[in-house]
């Protein structure tokens, strides 16, 4: 009788235990950086960010920390350093403070005859366009944004019946224009005023890779956060119709079922359906900003115009291979569908397009600055 409540006793002490973490390891390779908690047992956990400065937070529920293992760590790769502390009795906090915005993501590996309970923190460099234009709308500094006529000159792009897509794009980018430099916080440029095809150091010709590098240098160096490309389709069956929008994914650079999370994040958008190569639709966390912004662009396009697809399709054009700049390319509609032709011609629609892709714009910086974990 007496050994059988002495087993009682010693399963529940075992099962109200405190974890202890036993120890902080820290390694990073060129892009990535790997934390690793060692703890005693099996742990629950929550992570989060906080900014200024940049920092993951860690805490450890029911955990504290062995005595011997220091309070503050020297970082390495993206981390500068973590800090470890009682956060109140029963809770451990890990705080890793990181160089830079980084993408995140945490998983745990269970316990082995010869290796204790591990919470693995990864870090990754985030896409350098998402981190601008992510911190632009959070500073609420004035955003930069270029956009792009697609084609020009020698370069007519589609034909339509009645219009040609070098001279229609630049009409909708022009507006665009116009109306983004009436708000406040914004300021727009174009890649092209006119009817020619940009070449770099005003050559007179160039191919079309040059071009579209050198509307994208244009961008960087009039620091632009965002790029806009326009255009307009053609399609060999006239019935094809509606208005696409493009961006370049990260979700190529991560594992389709990686839970990675971005330092920092849209609320409302958080999810945006993005095609991968698979051509299956696959829900990503969005950490990609040319996504988000490409999202809220089409929620208000589709209230002006028909949509073909009502999802951001990724996409390798040139123009969104920018590493620098968060990237979208709007193709308005098909100049070979006479009815999409004869929308896009009239001035009023036009207007409505530019207008509906300046409000997806100011949806996402108001969405991005509430979407930011308070500053403590
Ligand atoms: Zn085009």
């Amino acid at each position: 009788m007496f050994l059988c409540l002495a087993l009682i006793a010693f399963a529940s002490s075992a099962s109200t235990a405190e974890s202890i973490l036993k120890n902080i390891r820290i390694s990073a390779s060129d892009t990535d950086t790997r934390l690793v908690l060692d703890l005693s047992k099996q742990t629950r956990y929550k992570i989060f960010t906080l900014n200024r400065p940049n920092r993951v937070v860690i805490d450890l529920y029911k955990a504290s920390k062995i005595t011997k293992l220091e309070s503050t760590h020297k970082g390495k790769g993206l981390i500068s350093n973590v800090r470890v502390a009682k956060n109140n009795p029963t809770k451990l906090r890990v705080v890793v403070e990181t160089r830079d915005i980084v993408l995140y993501q945490g998983m745990t590996i269970p316990a082995s005859s010869d290796q204790d309970f591990r919470l693995v923190i990864d870090l990754k460099n985030m896409y350098e366009g998402s981190k601008k234009i992510a911190t632009s709308s959070i500073n609420q500094s004035k955003m930069v944004i270029a956009i792009d006529p697609g084609h020009g000159g020698k370069d007519p792009g589609a034909a339509g019946k009645n219009i040609k897509e070098k001279h229609l794009v630049l009409k909708i980018a022009k507006r665009l224009v116009s109306l983004i430099n009436a708000e406040e916080n914004m300021n727009a440029f174009l890649t092209r005023d006119d009817d020619y095809f940009p070449c770099p150091q005003n050559k007179k010709s160039c191919d079309q890779k040059a071009s579209l590098n050198e509307r994208l240098d244009k961008a960087k160096r009039a620091g632009a956060v965002l790029f806009i490309s326009i255009h307009a389709d053609a399609f060999r069956d006239p019935r094809v119709r509606g208005a696409t929008v493009y961006a370049l994914s990260d979700a190529a650079k991560i594992p389709k079922d990686g839970e990675w999370s971005a330092m920092y994040h849209v609320k409302r958008y958080s999810k945006a359906v993005v095609q991968l190569s698979g051509g299956t639709a696959n829900e990503v966390t969005a950490f990609d900003q040319s996504l988000v912004v490409g999202d809220a662009v089409i929620k208000e396009l589709k209230k002006v115009t028909r949509m073909r697809k009502l999802s951001v399709r990724r996409a390798a054009f040139v123009v969104l291979k920018s590493n620098e700049i968060a990237s979208i390319l709007i193709e308005t509609s098909y100049l070979s569908n006479p009815g999409d032709e004869k929308f896009l011609i009239n001035p009023n629609n036009q207007q409505k397009i530019a207008e509906a892709i300046l409000k997806g714009i100011k949806h996402y910086t108001a969405e991005s600055r509430k979407g930011i974990v308070r500053i403590n």
